[in-house]
């Protein structure tokens, strides 16, 4: 549940509290003595978010600027050898067992600095804090953190629970356009699989992205919902056996997407993509209502997602792609559905819909 005092909204899970607030980067150094106190901190950033923002963090925490660890920017980079980089520096630094690790940006240094955080010293505590709007509301929360490797994302990896996450809104004003879209994808995910009425507010405000105000409380009331939708699987279900799969809606054709265009789209609009096609399946396979896929389409043009998989890719090279899916079963990729806009098909199979590869050719091709 959302608490929300004085402007400042608290989502609460079974081990740690995700605090929401514009401006709560100053005052982090509270927040950090009171869940991970240690005798020395390390900040973990990039270097886009670092100028800009670790100087405000190491000054919260009273800590040198030699504290602060800066890795360059994008996915190429969270990888084994950035992780082996960052412990060594750790070490030489002189840093040991009571050490807890701040990851300060967007997904990318939160997987890579949450798992430095699960490996180093054989686990120490860390805590989140995002700088994008797809980490503010997926990847800080639910405790996976990891590394790519030549074989495919995120296949080398811990699950370590983060000590807190802190989101500070007013840090997405510098945030590209194209990066706070691809994010909306993600909360367009958390109205399709929970909240009907939450999917309408999104709906309501898409269309305004580039003029929005970030601290404004149609923006707070954004990232607490999608943190608490998310915060709400996870704590049900945190190694992925069950409901924790309604997560992947749009995500296994999305990833395919992402794969055959090796990369040139965002996560979030592989997704919106994926989230196109998968609620057209849902239809044909019979367990989404009739205009379903018509509504996600709708929200996604008027985010300025695309909604179409670019010109050129295969539609068997994605069917293929849809194979390798980490939740693939038997080589046969399984499918999280929507029943409705604000729930999901699929309880009965835990969640997971097997779906014909002929089908999922026809749809993709359109
Ligand atoms: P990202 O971390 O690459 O950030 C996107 C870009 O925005 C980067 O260039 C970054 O430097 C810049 N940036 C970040 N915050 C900024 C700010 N406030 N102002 C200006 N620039 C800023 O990408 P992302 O979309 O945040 O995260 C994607 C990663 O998250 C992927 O590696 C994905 O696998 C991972 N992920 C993990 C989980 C999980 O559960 N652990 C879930 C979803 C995604």
């Amino acid at each position: 549940m959302v608490t929300t005092i004085r402007g400042s909204h608290e989502v609460r899970l079974a081990t740690y509290a995700v605090t929401i607030e514009p401006g709560v980067l100053d005052r982090i150094g509270k927040i950090v003595d009171s869940v991970a106190r240690a005798h020395r901190y390390a900040i973990i950033t990039d270097d886009n978010v670092g100028p800009l923002y670790a100087a405000r963090i190491a000054k919260a925490l009273q800590v040198p600027a030699d504290a602060t660890f800066t890795i360059p920017a994008g996915e190429a980079h969270k990888t084994r050898e950035t992780w082996a980089r960052l412990t060594d520096a750790l070490l030489a630094a002189g840093f040991g067992r009571d050490t807890t690790i701040i990851a300060l940006g967007g997904g990318v240094v939160g997987d890579l600095a949450g798992f430095v955080a699960a490996t180093f010293m054989r686990g120490v505590p860390f805590v989140q804090v995002p700088t994008t709007l797809l980490a503010m509301i997926d990847a800080s929360i639910g405790g996976k953190t990891g590394v790519d490797t030549a074989a495919g994302k995120n296949l080398v990896g811990a699950f370590h629970q983060p000590a807190a996450v802190v989101a500070d809104t007013s840090v997405l004003a510098t945030l590209p356009i194209n990066e706070l879209r691809a994010g909306m994808a993600e909360a367009i995910k958390h109205g399709v699989i929970a909240d009907a009425a939450y999917f309408a507010r999104i709906a309501s405000l898409a269309g305004s992205l580039r003029s929005i105000d970030v601290a404004s409380p149609a923006m707070l009331d954004l990232v607490a919902r999608s943190v608490e939708i998310k915060a709400d699987v996870v704590s049900r279900d945190e190694r992925e056996n069950g409901i924790r799969k309604i997560l992947n809606f749009g995500h296994t054709i999305g990833h395919a997407v992402e794969l055959v265009s090796e990369f040139s789209l965002l996560h979030g609009e592989a997704v919106a993509i994926g989230m196109v096609y998968e609620a057209r399946i849902a239809e044909r396979v019979g367990v989404a209502d009739a205009g379903t896929a018509a509504e996600v389409q709708r929200v996604v043009r008027l985010t300025g997602l695309p909604d179409v998989c670019p010109d050129g890719l295969s539609v068997d090279a994605i069917v293929a792609a849809t194979r390798g899916d980490k939740k693939a079963r038997g080589g046969r990729a399984e499918y999280a559905l929507p029943a409705r806009i604000g729930a999901m098909a699929g309880a009965s199979s835990s969640w997971g819909i097997a779906v014909s590869e002929d089908l999922v050719r026809d749809v993709l091709a359109g």
